[in-house]
């Protein structure tokens, strides 16, 4: 049995990020402004905390402007719609984030709702993913837009590939599954009432799985030489000595190998792409607010 290749979507994502950070100069000097992303936190989830802090170090990298929003946990709803409606109307905001999840007493929904979809750089809103949906351009949620672009820059053209897509969120499973259609796979859907997952898997020339099950997806499930993209992110119980347990994805890493072509590793594959997609699609609200045709 031969052993998979890695896919490294640490420096992908960092050529991504280069290549972003070298068109901002020119949009620059087209537009007399930076492109500007928004990021609205509510609360202090310390996750949230982090991803926040990251994206802004990003943007600012990438030679965007960052602008940053921290509301305490109990922010009425009201105050947090009307903040997205001044950045809807702030003509130096191209993107805005609202980072999820939300304080409990608050719908998520609503809030995204609020958002102008042309400023909806996390894809989220209904509008762009009805347009992902029925083949119109449109923001496309960051991490299954990241692994469309491992994907085809590891296979190449994924025309008539088997895919499965093991989760149906809308953040991940359901726009990661949009895409590979449009790519003209054939695509199944997996979800927690799937009968016979291994089965279903085992089909697959391109697994994605997207479900917060550590390792769930064993090596024997994987058809000799099909290309794994693990989204999962699980923390692992802390080992004797460790204060912190390890991270893993939803496929079994170790035994995987020995099955697939080429496979994401957790950490270091899917991860780091979601924020250079996130830029990406920062760069690309900027050029088409300022009616500029965008670069990639
Ligand atoms: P959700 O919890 O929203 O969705 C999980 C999906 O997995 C659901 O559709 C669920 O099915 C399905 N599922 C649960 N159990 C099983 C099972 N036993 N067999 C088959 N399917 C199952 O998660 P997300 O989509 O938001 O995230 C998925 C994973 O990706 C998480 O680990 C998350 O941390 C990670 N993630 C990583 C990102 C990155 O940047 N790398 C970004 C976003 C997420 P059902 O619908 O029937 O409940």
């Amino acid at each position: 049995m031969s052993s998979a290749a890695i896919i490294d979507g640490k420096s992908f994502a960092a050529a991504l990020r280069g290549r972003i950070a070298a068109s901002v100069p020119e949009f620059i000097a087209q537009s007399g402004r930076k492109p500007g992303l928004a990021v609205v936190l509510v609360g202090d989830d310390p996750a949230s905390q982090v991803y926040v802090g990251s994206k802004k170090k990003a943007t600012v990298e990438a030679g965007m402007d960052s602008f940053e929003y921290r509301l305490p946990e109990d922010t009425a709803q009201a105050d947090l719609i009307s903040l997205v409606e001044r950045l809807n109307a702030d003509d130096h905001v191209d993107g805005i984030l609202v980072q999820l999840p939300l304080p409990p007493h608050m719908d998520d929904k609503a809030v995204i709702a609020a958002l102008d979809p042309a400023k909806d750089v996390d894809g989220f809103h209904v509008v762009n993913a009805g347009r992902l949906a029925v083949g119109e351009d449109a923001f496309v949620p960051c991490t299954p837009l990241g692994c469309l672009m491992l994907l085809k820059d590891r296979i190449g053209d994924l025309s008539g590939k088997n895919a499965v897509v093991i989760g149906r969120s809308n953040i991940v499973g359901k726009p990661m599954a949009q895409l590979l259609l449009a790519e003209n796979c054939t695509v199944t859907i997996a979800h927690s009432r799937t009968q016979d997952l291994a089965e279903v898997v085992r089909r697959a020339d391109i697994i994605v799985a997207a479900v917060g099950r550590a390792e769930m997806v064993r090596g024997d499930w994987i058809k000799q030489g099909a290309v794994v993209i693990d989204v999962g992110i699980n923390r692992l119980a802390p080992a004797p000595g460790e204060t912190k347990g390890r991270l893993v994805g939803d496929v079994a890493f170790a035994e995987a190998v020995a099955h697939s072509a080429a496979i994401t590793p957790v950490p270091g594959g899917v991860g780091p792409m979601t924020i250079a997609c996130l830029l990406r699609n920062t760069l690309v609200a900027a050029h088409r607010r300022a009616g500029l045709a965008h670069p990639e």
